[in-house]
């Protein structure tokens, strides 16, 4: 009964080792894609941010308020710039075409 027991403990751990080397590998993938969009679009998102940033509206200046506290907690938020698209984040909380590059928000 006891081995049976160990056997069953062994192979949980396995498993649970596997899924966890799995799902470190996928949020590695995740983390290393390119960021897709033309510099058309990435030129239009961040004119858009600016435009906000110089014209404020209320609702706009919730989201940005709201959006800025995740950026405020992430790794790549450097300088009030996010390394993941290279976009400051003055602009692109603002910008209503933008989105986070790791879908925090
Ligand atoms: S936009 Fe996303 S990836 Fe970039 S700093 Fe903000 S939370 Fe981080």
């Amino acid at each position: 009964m006891d081995k049976e027991k160990k056997v069953k403990e062994e192979l949980t751990g396995k498993v649970k080792q596997q899924l966890a080397e799995q799902a470190k590998k996928q949020q590695e993938a995740f983390l290393k894609q390119k960021d897709e969009r033309s510099p058309v679009a990435k030129i239009s998102e961040i004119f858009n941010g600016w435009k906000n940033v110089v014209f404020p509206n209320e609702e706009i200046e919730r989201v940005a308020k709201v959006r800025a506290a995740i950026c405020a907690q992430c790794e790549y938020n450097v300088k009030s710039r996010c390394q993941k698209c290279g976009c400051p984040l003055i602009a692109k909380t603002r910008s209503m075409q933008s989105d986070c590059p790791l879908k925090k928000w």
